[in-house]
């Protein structure tokens, strides 16, 4: 007998369901026999995770009968301590797209706008139709760079949220301090404005904001962060939040309750603790980064500048061509349909062995 009960009434769902996209992950390394596959499709940290971060999970093991800290005390004021401000801006989440989750909780009801780039992180577009909310989405310039005059003249009586992310995800590119200012004065106070963060660690260029200042300096902006990239602690799922008081304890109370477990609180805090190890890991990614990008200038590719751990094709048609023949040399890659390819940095194996499919694949 069927388990499913036969007949046409099925339990009603949101309608708002209907327009929500699929994230779509990055795909697992497989590859040719013989060859060893890598993973550069999710922006992860190539990295092992470090030792002192192996005792604390080891330690942590013990307790995973209890509950974990539901407040994340002693994490909340070890990310205060490191950003220097009050552990009441400090929200926590399960990674960072938990925390996009609680905003859009937090601010928007069915019909309102959240306004960002496109192409950006497709997180976005999933987070707001969640809630019933409208994407407002404010493609790139031909540099691969958020219009920011275009995203301020889109805001209107229903946007509650802009969000900007720089680095921006999958294009590289960042906003510059003094662009953001201009947007910022133009956008009304009523309106929140996410700075997404992710790729901090990597930036390279000085013209990039100082997020935190940012902050502080804007009572309608808030910043994101996470524990996933440049921390290496993408499989614990942790991000924070840096937010003025009410808006950050607005975000406590969408959060899942317990939603950051016991190991991610231990990992993330011995994370802070091992900074300087960690940063010298981002050095290595960020001079491969380097090297990729330097050879691909002599293959005669012409990209916008990446200020993160990844690089992004804006191939169009060649698009699905160009994600074949790495992944046909066991590099697996992010396509975005016929717009482009990310290619995460990873092993230095992995980028030489990238370089050669960009070698005989041509510059588009
Ligand atoms: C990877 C990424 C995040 C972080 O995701 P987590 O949920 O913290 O793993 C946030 N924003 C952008 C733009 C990203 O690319």
């Amino acid at each position: 007998m069927s388990s499913v009960a036969d007949g046409s009434i099925q339990p009603t769902l949101r309608t708002a369901l209907n327009a929500v996209p699929a994230y779509v992950p990055g795909k697992p390394a497989s590859a040719p026999e013989g060859v060893t596959a890598y993973k550069l499709s999710s922006n992860e940290n190539p990295f092992p995770p470090l030792d002192s971060v192996r005792v604390v999970l080891d330690k942590a093991l013990d307790v995973v009968n209890r509950y974990p800290d539901m407040a994340c005390v002693d994490l909340i004021a070890a990310i205060a301590a490191f950003v220097g401000c009050d552990p009441a801006n400090i929200a926590v989440g399960t990674g960072s797209v938990g925390i996009l989750g609680q905003i859009i909780q937090a601010t928007c009801d069915a019909g309102d706008e959240v306004v960002f780039a496109w192409r950006s992180f497709e997180a976005y577009p999933i987070v707001a139709a969640l809630a019933g909310a409208r994407s407002v989405m404010v493609p790139v310039d031909a540099g691969q760079r958020h219009q920011l005059g275009l995203m301020a003249d889109a805001v209107t009586e229903r946007t509650r949220v802009v969000i900007v992310c720089s680095p921006n995800n999958p294009t590289g590119t960042v906003v510059h301090r003094a662009e953001l200012e201009d947007f910022l004065a133009r956008v009304p106070r009523s309106v929140l404005v996410v700075l997404d963060e992710a790729y901090l660690e990597f930036v390279s260029d000085a013209d990039a904001p100082d997020a935190v200042a940012v902050w502080r300096a804007h009572p309608n902006v808030m910043v994101l962060r996470t524990f996933s990239k440049a921390y290496g602690l993408a499989g614990l799922r942790v991000g924070y939040a840096v937010a003025h008081a009410p808006v950050a304890a607005a975000l406590r109370k969408c959060a899942v309750p317990f939603g950051v477990n016991t190991l991610a609180q231990v990992a993330a805090i011995a994370s802070l603790g091992a900074r300087e190890e960690l940063m010298a890991r981002v050095e290595v990614i960020v001079a491969e980064r380097a090297r990729v990008v330097a050879g691909l200038a002599e293959q005669g590719w012409q990209l916008a500048p990446s200020e993160a751990n990844f690089v992004w094709f804006p191939l169009r048609a060649q698009s699905g061509p160009f994600a074949a023949a790495c992944e046909a040399a066991g590099l697996m890659v992010r396509r975005y349909a016929d717009d482009g390819v990310r290619v995460t940095i990873g092993e230095p194996e992995a980028n030489t062995r990238f370089l050669e499919v960009c070698r005989s694949f041509g510059p588009r």
